[in-house]
């Protein structure tokens, strides 16, 4: 979603991946002698729920999951070439100069280079964006869309991120003008509190551009859920479900919000096709990030990551001003010009930070893991669902693997804590879940476009 901002805004990609968390882990060890596991082999209960998944689905979530770091490199490279083209052919200094014509108001001259940066990075991203966003995901079976209906959503995501990049980016810039060298700082408070801002009206303006929201209405989901929801203490009215069956068969659910617009939205697919005892899990995950106050601390982690961000925004842009300033026509770092070459030095930074930032949405979502199991108390419907999850990620990376790339923990991670928690909790076994098989209603067609 929203992917040509993704372009050019690292940053909102991040927003995106903790404003819509799902579920994540530091590794857990199955042991095997603690008290009340002694009839039950924590590891061969993971095995056996692994095993459920049939080989073919495995080689295809593990492509498809693996390509995804490829696809990382590539995003970055292919960012840092379009700048790079912007910069070398004085492209940029030309909108800037076009902007510069057009008013003597540079807030509003801000927003005009702004609205041709975007639509020319995303014009020249295109090939890739539709390769990744389109094609890729029709290749593993995962997207559900026509061209027509992607490319429309594409569309909408272009005229959010020219709003919202208007928002952040003329204050930014008018911070930059007035405060010389400390912009840095002040620059960094400003993104976090963007990030706050757009978290706060994504539930109600932006979501709502891509699926339909409405509450849960089925009394069968609703009422457990309602009841599990007032046990912990939040709002039954936050229960939403989202036609995400629009866009993908994936199933999930999510936080989204923040302050008075947090709320929790299942997807259509988990209702469909999952069973109460994995619905409840998927909630008490869910409940546990609203409870656990996720969205605050994610800002506040988060935050840091970006005010470091900040600090080698300022000195990366400073080193190639003094180098090939001139030879770009780029005034200095009030010059909006110069946006390119901010683009690449924090986009070179939040690569490299991949792992930090993943390790604290994953970190993130175990907690929400261990909160779901303590709060609905279906292990087995926790570990079919975590199955279900391993058809867009690899289920059983090596531990390196899973702290550089997981935003959220891997299946295996997640099944053992499961099966750790029913050793402790061998009254909460569900037979029926442990031989429910899983994939059997996958309903694409691997390959089709
Ligand atoms: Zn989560």
């Amino acid at each position: 979603m929203i992917r040509a901002a993704r372009m050019v805004l690292p940053i909102v990609l991040l927003l995106a991946a903790f404003a819509s968390g799902q579920t994540g882990s530091p590794s857990v060890a199955p042991s095997s002698n603690s008290g009340a596991t002694q009839s039950f082999d924590v590891k061969a209960a993971v095995d056996a729920y692994l095993a459920k998944m049939p080989a073919a689905e495995r080689a295809r979530s593990d492509a498809y999951f693996e390509g995804g770091y490829w696809m990382l490199l590539w995003d970055f490279l292919v960012s840092v070439f379009v700048m790079w083209l912007l910069l070398r052919f004085r492209w940029s200094n030309g909108m800037r100069n076009l902007a510069e014509r057009i008013t003597r108001f540079r807030p509003l001259q801000t927003a005009l280079y702004w609205i041709q940066f975007i639509v020319v990075t995303s014009v020249l991203t295109f090939p890739l964006t539709v390769y990744e966003g389109y094609l890729r995901e029709h290749k593993y079976g995962l997207l559900n869309q026509t061209f027509g209906l992607w490319f429309r959503d594409q569309m909408v995501g272009l005229a959010v991120g020219l709003v919202l990049g208007a928002v952040l980016m003329v204050p930014l810039f008018g911070l930059v003008r007035r405060l010389g060298k400390t912009w840095w700082v002040w620059g960094a408070a400003l993104m976090i509190v963007f990030f706050a801002f757009v978290g706060l009206i994504s539930p109600v303006y932006i979501a709502p551009l891509f699926n339909q929201y409405k509450t849960l209405e089925d009394a069968k989901v609703k009422d457990p859920i309602l009841s599990m929801a007032r046990a912990n203490g939040i709002p039954a009215t936050n229960v939403y479900e989202v036609d995400a069956s629009r866009q993908s068969n994936r199933v999930s659910a999510n936080v989204n919000g923040f302050a008075s617009t947090l709320r929790i939205s299942l997807n259509d697919n988990l209702l469909n096709r999952c069973t109460l005892p994995e619905i409840e899990t998927t909630m008490g995950h869910e409940m546990g990030h609203y409870v656990l106050n996720h969205a605050y601390k994610g800002l506040v982690m988060i935050g840091v990551v970006i005010v470091i961000g900040f600090a080698f925004l300022n000195w990366g842009v400073s080193f190639a001003l003094v180098r090939w300033g001139e030879r770009w026509d780029i005034r200095g770092i009030t010059d909006v010009a110069i946006l390119p070459l901010a683009v690449i030095v924090f986009s070179l930074f939040f690569f490299l930070a991949t792992p930090v930032t993943n390790t604290i949405t994953r970190t993130m979502e175990f907690e929400a893991d261990m909160y779901g199991l303590n709060a609905a108390q279906q292990p087995d419907g926790e570990a079919n669902v975590d199955l279900l999850l391993g058809e867009y990620r690899k289920m059983d990376p090596g531990p390196i693997e899973e702290f550089i790339f997981y935003d959220h923990p891997s299946g295996r991670t997640r099944i053992t804590a499961a099966m750790l928690w029913k050793a402790e909790h061998p009254e909460r076994a569900l037979p029926e879940e442990v031989a429910r098989p899983m994939f059997q209603n996958r309903v694409t067609n691997p390959g089709e476009i």
